[in-house]
């Protein structure tokens, strides 16, 4: 499951964004945060536990999306997918200096 930011929890304090390694966390208003599912793999092969959950001040702010379930090899695929866009956008972003 992608995790997800309870909007009325989180107080903004950006902690969570420079963590991620798949640039999922987006900032909304000086005061909240969310998680674009599709790039949040609960940092599969990266990390043991979500890092965003670990580093998160507030407890209960960020919890799994009940509405997005995904088994253990969605995750992996997905995993594996934004690596790829990611390698590439470094790539093409290299080539474009
Ligand atoms: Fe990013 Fe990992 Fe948090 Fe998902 S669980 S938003 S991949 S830090
Ligand atoms: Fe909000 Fe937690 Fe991220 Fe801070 S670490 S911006 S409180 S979700």
């Amino acid at each position: 499951m992608a995790m997800m930011i309870h909007e009325d929890a989180c107080i903004g304090c950006g902690v969570c964004l420079p963590e991620c390694p798949n640039g999922a966390i987006t900032q909304a208003s000086d005061w909240s945060y969310f998680i674009r599912f599709g790039l949040c793999s609960e940092c599969f092969g990266v990390h043991a536990a979500p890092r965003c959950v670990s580093l998160c001040p507030i407890p209960q702010c960020i919890e799994a999306n009940q509405k997005r379930m995904e088994t253990p090899e969605d995750l992996r695929r997905k995993a594996h997918r934004i690596a790829v866009q990611r390698a590439f956008a470094a790539f093409d972003k290299a080539k474009g200096q």
